[in-house]
């Protein structure tokens, strides 16, 4: 359930095409722990409707959140994040989830994100970045889209995977042609460049609720990773262990 939080909007920014970013800062309570990975559940007014966003900010930044909204006109939760000016204030409550980062190991990990699923796995890279631990195992981050104007950050990605040899950033778009990256399915991409044996690797993985059904049995069937160490807050693969 979390807590329930009041704050503002201290910066509100079109980041690329259809993706706004939001920055807020909170007001009451002043800070609240949370870990990457996690989400809010939104209060959208004058509706009992929440919507929920994945928190795409690093939670060593106390006292403030970012998230990433995909614009949807229809959409209640989406067109009132949109609305929002500098100044204004809202209520939610954080944090929720279950799929967050996990720090008891430093397995290799692979994260899977779909258009605004990026939002999620950005919080865990920003984490893993600002406390070292990116030169210390295999990251692979897959990251679908339709276009490459859509993609979240890429040239924030390349740099990290020039500055870290073991950080590798490999988007995948399924609808440009003039592309010279990986183009198609990002379940196929990862077929093909990822190892027959990932038992020892952890996933994360967020998108539309097929993509991430579909990297789960990916991944389950075709790469060998156990069903318990496949994280996302959408669909959890049956484990055979029971
Ligand atoms: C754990 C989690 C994390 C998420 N993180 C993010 C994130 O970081 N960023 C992000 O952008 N999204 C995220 N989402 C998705 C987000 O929660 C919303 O689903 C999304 O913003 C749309 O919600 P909404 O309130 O804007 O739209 P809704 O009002 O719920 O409507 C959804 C769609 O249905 C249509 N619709 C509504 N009512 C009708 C009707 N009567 N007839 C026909 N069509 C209708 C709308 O036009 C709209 O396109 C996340 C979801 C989950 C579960």
């Amino acid at each position: 359930m979390g807590a329930s939080c009041t704050g503002e909007v201290v910066l509100s920014e079109m980041i690329s095409k259809g993706i706004l970013l939001l920055r807020i800062k909170l007001l009451e309570p002043q800070s609240v722990a949370f870990k990457a990975g996690q989400y809010i559940a939104l209060s959208v007014p004058n509706t009992k409707k929440q919507s929920y966003y994945s928190i795409a900010s690093s939670p060593n930044r106390d006292g403030e959140i970012e998230l990433l909204i995909k614009e949807d006109v229809t959409g209640a939760g989406s067109s009132y994040l949109f609305s929002l000016q500098v100044g204004d204030s809202l209520h939610f409550n954080m944090p929720l989830g279950t799929a967050f980062l996990q720090e008891d190991n430093e397995h290799n990990i692979i994260f899977v994100a779909g258009a605004s699923g990026a939002s999620y796995i950005r919080s865990m890279i920003h984490y893993l970045d600002e406390t070292k631990q990116l030169t210390k195992r295999d990251i692979y981050y897959f990251l679908g889209a339709r276009e490459a104007d859509e993609l979240l950050e890429p040239e924030f990605m390349h740099q990290l995977a020039e500055k870290h040899s073991r950080f590798h950033f490999i988007p995948a778009l399924s609808e440009q042609e003039d592309w010279d990256g990986h183009t198609g399915l990002v379940t196929d991409v990862i077929q093909k460049i990822m190892p027959e044996n990932m038992v020892q690797w952890d996933v994360y993985c967020a998108g539309s609720f097929p993509m991430v059904k579909a990297v789960a049995e990916t991944l389950i069937e075709h790469k060998n990773i156990q069903p318990s160490r496949f994280f996302s807050d959408l669909y959890t693969p049956e484990t055979k262990e029971a």
